[in-house]
């Protein structure tokens, strides 16, 4: 396929004398963090973009995530030594892995999946692959961030993992020197560092020195519509549906079908699987559910990177104009109502570890899109041959949301460099 050069016009079977004229449009469906930077990278590569969207309180996860710039989790979470820790990590134990009663539907298949991706050999290619688009990620925002009006959105400047015990202490040191944590950096915590951390003396101490966190999720969300529609793009309000007509994924908006779109992008979140099933995709997506609270009354210190209490499985966020408790990690239904014990627990660590945060809280739950294999699915559809993808990104979704628009824009014109694992051929879906 020849294109005219940085026009959004594509001439089609030039070489058989049937020049046809078409729009190089996409639409994007879903404008969480990864949609959002995928439509502008599109429209930056030259794509008439149009982005529809559902979320107009912007409950998504994208905008109560905890900030964190997660370039050091390199090993993918199924894994052995995830199952061999389930026991100890459960919501009844004081742990943040929980499991619904009434979410079985959900969890056994996803466990059961989960089990074979957590395979040696199925574990060393995940972490291979999540580790080359980590170490493009710091990069990758780097660069988005510039190219945005807002200043100050991206801060790199670590994070640190703190533990109450001396035994903690030295078990999560020794845990994280020998982790794979790709390009990542950390060291000890200084004296005076661990003197600075806010509530009661913590044992010990590392700082990650490399990663980075958004200062402000709203801030980000509206930078990056802005900078959509400077891009031409532009932003719709509603629900998409998909649907399978000659081999071509064909679109509705709130029921009404949209003529015209020609190129589409699925990048709805935890709700991809749904709008993918229509067209014979069978996507093992789970809801995995955390928790937060906010709170704008607190004494937190400004300069502070997020900081993660690990015994807790805890990490707290300073916002612009909050601080943020964020924990668990719930297996559930995207509609499974939300666990009010969840909260209640984050606020018992707050008040055990003494922290500097005052009620009233505000209270949040939101769902990372998360596969079996612990790696997103970016790639081509099978089924529908002007269809892409760009979903599942569990943990990593607002660390990789750069990385993933620049892969997304790369494949639209055709390269699949580097994709293959991400494919969702792996689940035969
Ligand atoms: C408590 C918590 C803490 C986290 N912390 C971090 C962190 O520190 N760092 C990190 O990298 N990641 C973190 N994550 C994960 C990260 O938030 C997610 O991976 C990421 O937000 C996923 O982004 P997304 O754009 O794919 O999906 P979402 O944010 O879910 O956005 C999907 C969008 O698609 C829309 N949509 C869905 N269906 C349709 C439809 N049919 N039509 C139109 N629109 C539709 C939705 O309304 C939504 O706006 C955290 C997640 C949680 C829950």
């Amino acid at each position: 396929m020849w294109q005219a050069k940085r026009t959004n016009t594509v001439y089609l079977y030039p070489k058989i004398g049937k020049a046809k004229l078409m729009q190089r449009n996409i639409v994007v469906i879903g404008g969480g963090v990864v949609g959002l930077s995928s439509a502008i990278a599109l429209a930056r590569a030259g794509w008439s973009v149009r982005l529809v969207d559902a979320d107009p309180d912007r409950r998504a996860a994208s905008w109560g995530n905890a900030g964190h710039i997660a370039i050091e989790q390199v090993a993918p979470l199924a894994s052995w030594a995830t199952v061999r820790s389930l026991p100890r990590r459960r919501f009844g134990a004081g742990g943040a892995v929980s499991l619904p009663p009434s979410a079985w539907r959900h969890w056994l298949p996803f466990g059961l999946r989960l089990l074979g991706a957590a395979r040696p050999s199925v574990f060393a290619r995940g972490q291979a692959a999540l580790g080359g688009l980590l170490a493009e990620a710091m990069p990758a925002w780097q660069r988005l961030s510039a190219s945005l009006d807002t200043p100050d959105l991206l801060r790199v400047q670590g994070h640190i993992v703190a533990w109450s015990s001396p035994a903690s202490v030295e078990a999560g040191r020794r845990a994280w020197a020998a982790a794979n944590i790709g390009t990542a950096a950390f060291r000890d915590a200084t004296p005076a560092e661990l003197l600075q951390l806010p509530g009661r003396a913590m044992a010990g101490a590392i700082r990650f020195t490399n990663t980075a966190q958004i200062s402000d999720l709203g801030a980000l969300n509206q930078a990056l519509r802005a900078a959509l529609v400077a891009a031409g793009g532009s932003i719709l309000r509603g629900s998409a549906t998909l649907a399978l007509a000659g081999g071509e994924a064909r679109l509705a908006i709130d029921g009404a079908p949209v003529p015209g779109a020609d190129q589409l992008l699925v990048a709805a979140g935890v709700a991809s699987g749904g709008v993918l099933a229509p067209l014979g995709h069978r996507v093992p997506i789970i809801a995995e559910r955390g928790y937060h609270l906010r709170a704008t009354d607190h004494d937190w210190p400004a300069d502070l990177p997020p900081l993660v209490f690990e015994d807790r499985s805890m990490i707290v966020t300073r916002y612009a104009g909050c601080v943020q408790a964020a924990s668990f990690v719930e297996f559930a239904g995207i509609d499974t109502p939300p666990d009010p014990a969840k909260w209640a627990r984050l606020e018992a660590h707050i008040t055990a570890l003494g922290l500097p945060l005052r009620p009233p809280f505000t209270r949040w739950t939101g769902a990372r899109p998360t596969l079996p294999d612990y790696l997103p699915a970016i790639g081509r559809s099978a089924k529908a041959g002007n269809l892409l993808y760009a979903f599942g990104h569990q943990h990593l979704g607002l660390t990789l949301a750069a990385i993933t628009g620049e892969r997304i824009a790369a494949l639209a014109e055709g390269s699949a460099a580097d994709l293959a694992p991400f494919d969702l051929q792996r689940f035969h879906a």
